[in-house]
Formats: C-alpha cells, structure tokens, sequence
C-alpha cells in the first residue's frame, strides 16, 4: 500500500515531538513536513525540538528544515500540537484551505460540528464532518481528540454505557508530563500533591458527556459528572479513582464482564495503533500502578483494576492511561487510522 503524506504543526513541542516519533515507523503515514513557529521556520528540526523522548530524534526528520504554518503548504493531511493560544485560528485556515486537520488541542473539542472522537467509542461521531463542511464553508476538516484525563474516564466508562451511567465522581492522579516542558516547577511537585490543573475539572465534565452523547456528540449524554484534578509527582500515566452509579444495578461481576468483552471500531478493522485488548482489566488488588501499567498496548490501552461495589453511588474502580501517549500524539494518530479506514482522508 502506497503511504499517505502527513505533516505536524506545531512540531517542535512536546506533543509535537511525539508526532515525528511515532510516525517515522507508521506503516500507513509517511511524515514529509514539519511546521512550527517564526522562532524554528528555516531551522533544521533537531536544532530547534529540544527533544525530550527517550527514544533518539529520527535521521529522517533531524535534519529536516523546519517550515511556517502556512496554510496550503504541506500535505493534506497534518496531525497538530500546537499551542492553543494560536491553534484556533492556525487550524481553521488550514481547515478553509482543503487540509485535514487531526488536532490533539483543545480549541475545537467543544464545537458542536467538529467530532471529539475515541474510535473505539464514538466511531460514528464522524458523521457530522459532511455538515462542518457545509455550515463552516471548509474544503478540508477538523477532527479532535479528548484532554489526556477525559479520554481515561471516557474509555473505561464507554463499556458501561448501557447499564445506565447516570452519575460520576472521578478523582485523578496526573502525571507531570501532562503539563508539558519544562512543566510544574520540581520545588512545587517534589514530595507533594498539587490539588489544583487550571481548566481540566471542566474539560473531564464536559467533554466526556460530548463523547458518550448521541447525535455526533450534539446531545450530551444525560449522567453527571463530578472531577477533582490533581498533580502528583508521577513522570507518565494519568490515574483515578471513580464511583458511578448505574441505574441497571448490574453485579460487579457483570461488570468486570462488560470491560473485559470491550472491543471497538480499531480492534475490529486491526488499526496499527489500536491496543489488543482497548481495556485492560486487572485482579491484581494493588493494580494499575502507573509505573507498572502505564505503557500496556504500546501505551494505548487503558488498564482498570480494583472493581467493587460503591456504598454512595454503585460501582467503583481505578483507571489508567498513559498521558502523552493515549492521551496526545497517539490518540490523534489512531484517529487518522480509523478516518483513512473509513476512506474520509482521500
Ligand atoms: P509546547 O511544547 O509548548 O509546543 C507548542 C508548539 O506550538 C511548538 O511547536 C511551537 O513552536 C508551536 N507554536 C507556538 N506558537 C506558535 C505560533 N505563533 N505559530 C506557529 N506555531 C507556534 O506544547 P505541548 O505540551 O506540546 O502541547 C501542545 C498542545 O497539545 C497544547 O494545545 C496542549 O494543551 C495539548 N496537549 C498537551 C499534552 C501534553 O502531554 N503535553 C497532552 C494533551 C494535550 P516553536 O517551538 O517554534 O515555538
């Protein structure tokens, strides 16, 4: 199969970094171009990604003269981690100009015409890209993915749909990586838990009921979710605690039952970067630990462990999920799979 051209904006960042990581062995995308801001263009890429994976810079992309965000430059297709203080509107003219545009930033997520998509979840949620098309006047399209917390909770609750999530109350443990680099400051996170991540309690509340919602995410799911979001000294691997009441009363058997059958869109069509189970459920009565747990399916999976009963709401149970991985550049690829699978991104 011929190889699809892809670019990144914003490629010099963190999330940016992951991108030409994980696409310089992708057997579908071929990575040719790489964007950032006047501060990189003209510079060869390693000269200017201060590059943080553990992994080396890949030979195709460090010498790689690193370009403007011009729109109509590059592939069609572009992956972005740009900053969302100018995401907005370097995404949109790409969009108005004919590129599809796969954003791990947060400024479209809410739109009601651009899919906040978790294919194993809301495969379907992609229906309202003929619409984007019509009522924003693009030739091109945005497609999102959730804040690295939301889409945890959001895959782990994705198997319960249907006894009836009526209410949540969700407590994470987020890992400094989230926060980009150089990130929280090592005198505030050293030894210590920062009860506090501006604006992620209101994105674990809204955007999980966009995806579990009906209607191309235009009907919010009707459960109410309640987060608390805290920062504690972990490198990779956002965990939480969660009780939810289901209005089913399943069993916690039944329950175990329904997360061990997941499986959804990527693991049906063998996506390259889907995980091999989505959830990993665990019986282990110390698991999922971050350290341990956090890069299961390459980092793609979620793992859930200590399943039980809840004596305020009904069930509860800890999650996990690997940040910058299910939680950025990852998710945004695996959404590319599934759209080119679906042929949307000829
Ligand atoms: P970052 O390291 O600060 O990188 C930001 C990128 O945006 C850089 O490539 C930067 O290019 C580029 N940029 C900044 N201003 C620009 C401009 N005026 N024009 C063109 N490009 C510009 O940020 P990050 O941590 O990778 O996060 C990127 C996005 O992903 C954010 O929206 C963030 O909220 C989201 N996100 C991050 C994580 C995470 O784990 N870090 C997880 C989920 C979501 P230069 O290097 O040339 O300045």
């Amino acid at each position: 199969m011929e190889r699809i051209d892809v670019g990144v904006l914003g490629a010099t960042g963190m999330v940016g970094q992951q991108f030409v990581s994980r696409l310089a062995r992708h057997p579908w995308f071929n990575l040719t171009w790489l964007a950032a801001s006047e501060r990189s263009e003209g510079k060869a890429y390693k000269d200017v990604a201060p590059w943080r994976l553990s992994t080396p810079i890949p030979d195709a992309s460090a010498g790689r003269v690193v370009e403007a965000c011009t729109p109509g430059r590059g592939p069609k297709v572009v992956f972005s981690g740009l900053d969302a203080a100018v995401a907005g509107e370097i995404e949109g003219a790409f969009a108005a100009a004919g590129h599809i545009v796969v954003s791990n930033a947060r400024n479209y997520r809410m739109d009601p015409l651009v899919p906040l998509l978790i294919p194993e979840v809301n495969a379907e949620h992609l229906q309202v890209l003929p619409e984007q098309r019509a009522a924003k006047g693009w030739t091109g399209a945005i497609v999102t993915n959730p804040n690295c917390s939301t889409i945890v909770l959001a895959l782990a609750l994705a198997p319960l749909r249907h006894f009836d999530i009526r209410s949540v109350i969700v407590s994470t443990m987020q890992a400094v990586s989230g926060a980009g680099y150089p990130g929280v400051p090592s005198l505030d996170i050293l030894g210590n838990v920062v009860p506090f991540i501006g604006g992620e309690e209101e994105k674990m509340q809204t955007e999980t009921l966009k995806i579990l919602g009906s209607d191309g995410g235009r009907v919010p799911h009707a459960a109410v979710v309640s987060a608390h979001t805290n920062r504690v000294p972990v490198i990779d691997g956002h965990t939480m605690t969660v009780s939810v009441d289901l209005g089913e009363k399943p069993s916690p058997e039944t329950v175990v039952a329904a997360l061990r059958a997941f499986k959804g869109r990527p693991q049906e069509l063998g996506l390259p970067s889907a995980p091999q189970p989505a959830i990993v459920v665990m019986d282990e009565p110390n698991r999922p630990q971050p350290r341990l747990d956090a890069d299961l399916g390459g980092g793609m999976a979620v793992s859930v462990g200590r399943i039980r009963p809840c004596p305020v709401l009904h069930t509860r149970f800890v999650a996990l999920g690997h940040n910058t991985v299910r939680g950025a550049a990852g998710a945004a690829i695996l959404n590319a799979e599934l759209m080119h699978a679906q042929g949307l991104l000829g």
